[in-house]
């Protein structure tokens, strides 16, 4: 028999005291609710703090899991996390990725374009420079205002006092400037309209499935720029990352209750009083709670549409959660050498040219997906050749809606079972026809996750996998506030991705600190 593969997210046990009372509730062991756990206990000694998880483990998604023998990761790369993890004494063997950031095929007809771009602002533009000669001043111009621009978030204050405000407009103007622009039109404004380069551009903001002409411009420089500055993965699987917050969260003093959900958070005259746990009978009361879960569950669910203002009520009809994904995670034989495939990146994105994200979006916008034999966007990673475990390859299509999915796995099978085999051949095909020849004829384990999956998993009533969704309609000010309406209720809420997990973490301790450790700065910049 196989030997049983060991994962450091099983090793995380439970160490909930049965106690009745804490100081924090923080619902959710994904990233924020560990960040936001141990930033808390770093900053207030001896307070008892209790995460509830619904999972048996940490990590929320990211994780990794085994299938056939083969194991399986949700997570491809951690933008730059180092101060973070530093801060919170979170040792990793990770490997940086100085050389090519992204790979990148471009499908348009029968021409068919590739870009290795490169990990380092400087070295992309160097790069876009010598492919793009014509537009090397608009690139330049492009990329040192993003700089700029991502420089000056650094100034902001997340929630801004009187005289903050005041001062906001002289040390970041950029960021004021741009605070209701789109993606699309900062590239307009640089004069990108060579329709290549453009696409090239587009990547980043396509990262969240979101089209360039909807996404927040500094949202999507921010995302460039975090990852493509310095960006990693651990050595081993994804989920030692959460394991060893885990760890250190509980060596500060800190509960974790697993395979429990949250289901209902109590509220008495417009203040947070505690939560209630399926199957238990009294509640679990605290004096703060954070909710670290879609607010769709979170708020609408679990405090419940009648216990919050009505205007709030419509704020949240009105958001916008990211889309869902189908994800194919395929284990190999081993007479595929995936080193000779040039695979070994954070990224490699393979899609249709300009116009690919605005359609795919639509599709997600009515309710379904956009993708067609002549219209696809999918990432493609191949964790095992960082990990040296058996051959894996997964691939992502983002943006795909929620549509029947839920209703076929719960009442018709059969059904189900057939779209995720179509739409696993739908990419495996595209995957084989420009990047991985023969790909099929390897496949020895195919684990296919559907909206449903993420919907069960993470408990979003849509799936969503990225928060909420990335548009500028839903930026900084218009995003929903980490103070709710409820008093002492708490939703950090900074943007998707293990970074922006990590800065809810930082964001939301320092409000309840009064700016005590991190003199309520926006980004990460202790005091
Ligand atoms: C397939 C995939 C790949 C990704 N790749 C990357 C990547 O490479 N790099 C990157 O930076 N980001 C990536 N992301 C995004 C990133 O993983 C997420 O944005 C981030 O992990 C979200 O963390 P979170 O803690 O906010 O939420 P979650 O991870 O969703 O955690 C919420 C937790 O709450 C728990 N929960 C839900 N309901 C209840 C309840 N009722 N009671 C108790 N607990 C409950 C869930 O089980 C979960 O553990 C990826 C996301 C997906 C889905």
């Amino acid at each position: 028999m196989a030997k049983k593969i060991k994962l450091a997210k099983d090793a995380v046990k439970s160490n909930f005291s049965n106690s009745e009372k804490y100081d924090m509730i923080i619902i959710g062991s994904g990233i924020s609710g560990l960040s936001s756990g141990l930033i808390w206990l770093k900053n207030t000694k001896g307070k008892r703090t209790l995460i509830i998880e619904k999972n048996s483990y940490p990590g929320g998604f990211v994780t990794a899991y085994e299938r056939g023998g083969y194991v399986f990761e949700t997570t491809q790369l951690l933008p730059d996390v180092v101060n973070v993890m530093d801060y919170l004494g979170l040792n990793m063997k990770l490997k940086e990725f100085k050389g090519t950031f992204m790979r990148r095929i471009v499908v348009d007809g029968d021409d068919v374009s590739e870009y290795k771009i490169p990990a380092g602002a400087d070295n992309f533009i160097k790069y876009l420079s010598s492919i793009f000669p014509e537009d090397k001043k608009n690139i330049e111009n492009f990329m040192n205002y993003g700089v700029e621009l991502f420089a000056q978030v650094r100034k902001l204050k997340t929630i801004p006092t009187f005289k903050d405000k005041i001062t906001t407009p002289f040390v970041a103007p950029k960021v004021i400037a741009n605070l209701n622009k789109t993606y699309s039109e900062l590239l307009d404004k640089f004069n990108i309209t060579n329709t290549k380069l453009r696409e090239v551009m587009e990547t980043f903001s396509a990262f969240s499935g979101v089209p360039s002409d909807r996404a927040s411009a500094v949202m999507s420089y921010g995302a460039m720029l975090s990852s493509m500055n310095r960006c990693f993965r651990p050595y081993g699987y994804f989920d030692e990352l959460p394991a060893k917050m885990a760890g250190l969260f509980k060596n500060l003093g800190g509960e974790i209750r697993f395979s429990s959900a949250v289901e209902k958070i109590i509220v008495k005259d417009g203040r947070v009083k505690g939560v209630m746990v399926k199957g238990d009978s009294s509640m679990i009361s605290a004096d703060m709670v954070i909710t670290t879960l879609d607010p769709m569950l979170g708020m609408r669910k679990l405090v419940g549409d009648e216990n919050l203002p009505e205007k709030y009520v419509k704020r949240l009809e009105n958001t916008l959660m990211s889309p869902s994904s189908i994800n194919i995670a395929l284990g190999l034989d081993d007479k595929i050498d995936l080193a000779k495939m040039d695979l070994d990146y954070p990224y490699n994105v393979l899609s249709t040219g300009l116009g690919t994200t605005e359609a795919l979006f639509e599709g997600f916008l009515a309710g379904d997906n956009g993708f067609a034999e002549d219209r696809f966007h999918a990432g493609v990673l191949c964790p095992s050749l960082t990990t040296g475990a058996k051959n894996t390859i997964t691939i992502r299509g983002v943006p795909f809606a929620l549509n029947g999915w839920l209703d076929w796995r719960k009442n018709d099978p059969k059904k189900y079972a057939a779209e995720k085999e179509r739409w696993g051949d739908y990419f495996i095909d595209k995957i084989e026809r420009y990047m991985i020849p023969n790909l099929s004829k390897h496949i020895v384990v195919k684990d296919i996750a559907t909206p449903a999956t993420y919907s069960r998993y993470s408990g979003s009533p849509t799936g969503s996998i990225y928060d909420m969704a990335t548009l500028v309609t839903q930026f900084g000010p218009k995003r929903l506030p980490m103070k709710t309406p409820i008093e002492n209720l708490f939703q950090p809420k900074f943007a998707h991705g293990i970074y922006g997990g990590m800065m809810n973490g930082v964001q939301v301790v320092d409000l309840i600190l009064d700016r005590a450790f991190n003199d309520g700065n926006s980004l990460f910049n202790p005091r």
